[in-house]
């Protein structure tokens, strides 16, 4: 291929590349991965507020277990005190109601301790149900990402072989044109080059003045459009193809 050749060529391969990348983007499993990408990224963030939550929750439990414990040492301590002092009247009854107040502070760590144990079962539960729910999304995202592969082989297939053909043409391209042609893609969003078919470019379909014309002819045969700036191919401007 001389480099004309090759540049319109390469100009075919990228605008069918660029036409199979829509059709895999179109797919409707690249959807549903990106539905299930989503939700993911929420659980996340659900669970790592639920695992702060549970584990707060089990600092509290063991924090009121450790306060009962000192309590109820601390009662065995005045039993055993009001035992030994079973003469002095006055001193017993102080002791007493000291066991009183004790009990209640113990009725009450153990109405809590009932509350944070349904608080921490409350937040294991919505965990589990939160792994649960993550274990069900990766099932369904292998499953539609094999889906995907399926239903997308043709087209990869198609990829692999316009991706070796593009390396071959740009064997015959000078790094320069090619360097143009990467510009004039990004300006055009892909529609880079166009020829001149007569006096007129196929892409932007200005049709050139006779001398404007004459002189593009003259000069190199891949050029650049007077009107539009692609890349135009002037060569075979006068061929009847
Ligand atoms: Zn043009």
């Amino acid at each position: 291929m001389n480099e004309s050749q090759a540049l319109l060529r390469l100009q075919e391969i990228d605008l069918e590349l660029m036409r199979l990348n829509g059709q895999l983007k179109a797919m409707p499993q690249q959807k549903k991965l990106a539905a299930i990408d989503a939700a993911k990224k929420n659980l996340a963030g659900k669970m790592k507020s639920i695992v702060g939550q549970r584990k707060d929750a089990e600092i509290d439990l063991e924090d009121n277990e450790a306060a009962h414990e000192k309590t109820v040492a601390r009662v065995n301590e005045v039993q055993s005190e009001a035992h030994d002092r079973a003469q002095d009247f006055r001193g017993v009854r102080d002791l007493e109601a000291h066991l009183t107040a004790l009990a209640k502070q113990l009725e009450k760590l153990e109405f809590h301790h009932r509350e944070l144990e349904g608080n921490l079962e409350r937040l294991l539960k919505a965990e589990q149900n939160a792994n649960d729910l993550g274990k069900r999304l990766d099932e369904e995202r292998a499953a539609q990402q094999e889906a995907y592969e399926r239903a997308s082989a043709d087209i990869m297939a198609r990829v692999r072989v316009l991706a070796a053909d593009r390396k071959a043409a740009l064997v015959d391209i000078s790094e320069e044109v090619a360097g143009r042609y990467d510009k004039a893609a990004r300006r055009f969003g892909g529609l880079a080059v166009e020829r001149l078919r007569g006096n007129m470019p196929t892409t932007c379909r200005v049709k050139l003045q006779q001398g404007l014309f004459d002189e593009l002819m003259r000069g190199p045969v891949i050029t650049e459009c007077p009107y539009c700036h692609r890349m135009l191919v002037t060569e075979g401007a006068l061929a009847n193809e």
